[in-house]
């Protein structure tokens, strides 16, 4: 546990400003689960323990396990004949009550001193660190359908990393003072929002659905959370650690519930002070669009952040290195199937280089193994997450199926009799402006466009403006000018850009996350910024001698 020097100075006014020595904190060490190790032990009891279970899961509204008759299940995408959750869904009486009993927590939490909420985050992610990773790693696996690996990176390493960093970043944020000018002194307080923040979680990360709740709450903000059906078990597990961790009662509330009833009853209240969204550029378009059209009630303008969907790109120059654009573009592409909002789904490769790569990646893609990722751990990935997931996913095999200008050059079946899988697939298209090049897939499918070597800064400006997203992309070139040129072009193509790696895998405080466009507000998550967003900084000036005159010296 890391603990806060905290020394307290006292103002002549008896106000108490608080200066606190920077915090250390380190990324969290990811383990590598080889056989025999401790940590594989761990993650195969809780495997067993958990296979075939369900888990109960209620809302908890006022501090209060609440069951309503709306009956819904969480099932294991790679085996939907098990239901990992059972839970209800909130209906909208019940969602303002969760809207009241956390406006009634919020001035208490609000005053609490950072330090002291930062405490309750540093528990939390030495919780997860420790004793309860491997349950958390289970119930993600088989919740998320996640491999071991990609479990681990999201719902220990991230979402550790997001409670320790963001708490940091808090208790420094005090340091971010103002100049004083005798006879006065200046400090910034940093207040929560007032009213209530709504969270509103996706499926494909533990621990977006941790830090979307957490973040705020961590800031002195009251939260009502609704977490993703398709993340139930997880994001569950992660509510009961911070109550452990010492998370009052009511700061959070676990709202499972219908998203479009949730998405009207929150904006309904006068008290909604903010969004935190992650999910499909239309959702959050629905509630921006909720919001403007309510806004006269509102007694704050809301602040909403949303980190949406991406047609993350791969550029290869023909100077590129060729081993590194295969291996980048089969984790980028395919590692958790593709549902990796940073997922590279369209790549753009020059026709020099292209027999090459193209023997290369269908060499690689025959040692990809699909399957259940529990029982086997040489599974690279497994089955998409749901039912819908798989019928849209199936919708762009048979685009390409039946489309002249598109070959399906690897993969392309599905197969959803036990769990949602479809195989990783390759298709080369003749149309850079195919639908299959423009729009968010959210499934293990790369399309790919081979264009003449020469025409490579027309390339450049087509993935610049072919798509409205701007969320990640990457820049495969030895050539120093080349990547000089794709940085100026792509400026505005990428919130997260990377030269010579892959469109994936941002680490919290090293790639802070988030893209613009419709992709988003581009709050950068995991970097030190993100936590202004949850504050509402009050400026104090307070004056030590009394105003002896009102006249100006010039006016005498
Ligand atoms: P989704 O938009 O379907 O759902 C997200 C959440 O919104 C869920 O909890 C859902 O129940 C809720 N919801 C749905 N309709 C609502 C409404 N009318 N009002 C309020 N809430 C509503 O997204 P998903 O399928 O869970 O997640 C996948 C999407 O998320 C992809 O587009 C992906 O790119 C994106 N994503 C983006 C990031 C990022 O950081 N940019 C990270 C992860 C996922």
């Amino acid at each position: 546990m890391l603990g806060l020097r905290r020394l307290l100075l006292k103002s002549r006014s008896g106000l108490r400003l608080q200066h606190t020595a920077p915090v250390a904190v380190k990324n969290e060490p990811i383990f590598d689960f080889k056989q025999g190790s401790s940590e594989r032990q761990a993650l195969e009891k809780a495997l067993h323990d958990l296979k075939g279970k369900t888990l109960e899961v209620p809302c908890v509204i006022g501090g209060e396990h609440v069951w309503t008759n709306d009956i819904q299940y969480q099932l294991c995408p790679f085996n939907h004949s098990h239901k990992v959750a059972k839970f209800c869904y909130a209906d909208k009486d019940l969602i303002n009550k969760a809207i009241n009993a956390a406006l009634s927590a919020h001035q208490e939490w609000d005053l609490k001193p950072v330090e002291d909420r930062a405490q309750i985050f540093f528990k939390a992610a030495d919780l997860i660190s420790g004793l309860r990773r491997a349950e958390l790693l289970a119930r993600t696996m088989f919740g998320q359908g996640k491999t071991v690996i990609q479990a681990e990176i999201d719902a220990a390493a991230e979402l550790i990393d997001f409670f320790r960093f963001n708490a940091k970043y808090a208790v420094e944020l005090q340091h971010e003072q103002p100049i004083s000018e005798p006879p006065s002194t200046n400090s910034t307080l940093y207040r929560s929002l007032e009213g209530f923040v709504a969270a509103v979680s996706p499926f494909n990360f533990t621990a977006i659905g941790g830090n979307l709740a957490g973040a705020p709450a961590l800031m002195g903000n009251v939260v009502v959370w609704k977490p993703s059906d398709t993340a139930m078990a997880a994001s569950y597990t992660v509510y009961k650690i911070l109550l452990e961790a010492g998370l009052p009662p009511n700061v959070i509330q676990f709202v499972p519930s219908n998203g479009p009833v949730f998405g009207d009853t929150i904006t309904e209240s006068e008290h909604l002070a903010g969004i935190n969204f992650t999910g499909s550029v239309p959702t959050f378009k629905t509630l921006w669009k909720l919001v403007s059209q309510k806004l006269d009630k509102y007694r704050t303008f809301p602040r909403l952040i949303g980190e949406c969907g991406g047609k993350n790109f791969h550029f290869v120059h023909s100077s590129a290195d060729v081993v590194s654009v295969v291996n980048g573009t089969i984790r980028a592409a395919f590692e958790y199937g593709g549902q990796k909002c940073s997922a590279c789904s369209r790549m753009y490769v020059p026709d020099s280089l292209w027999p090459e790569i193209k023997k290369n990646l269908l060499e690689e893609h025959k040692k990809i193994k699909v399957g259940n990722p529990v029982d086997d751990f040489e599974t690279f990935f497994s089955a998409v997450i749901d039912d819908k997931s798989f019928a849209r996913i199936k919708k762009w095999i048979e685009h390409a199926q039946s489309s002249p200008n598109l070959t399906i050059i690897a993969g392309g079946k599905c197969d959803d009799k036990t769990g949602y899988y479809v195989e990783p697939s390759i298709i080369e298209s003749k149309d850079p402006h195919d639908p299959i090049m423009k729009e968010e897939i959210f499934g293990p499918v790369i399309a790919i466009y081979v264009y003449p070597d020469n025409k490579y800064q027309e390339i450049l400006h087509l993935i610049d403006t072919s798509t409205p997203f701007g969320l990640t992309g990457a820049v495969f070139a030895q050539d120093k000018n080349v990547v000089a040129e794709a940085c100026k072009v792509l400026r505005y193509s990428a919130g997260n850009f990377y030269i010579n790696d892959k469109s994936t895998g941002s680490v919290v405080a090293q790639q802070p996350f988030g893209g613009s466009r419709i992709s988003g507000t581009n709050d950068k998550a995991g970097g030190p910024h993100y936590i202004l967003r949850w504050t509402s900084p009050q400026s104090v000036k307070e004056t030590h001698t009394p105003l002896a005159k009102w006249k100006y010296p010039y006016m005498e």
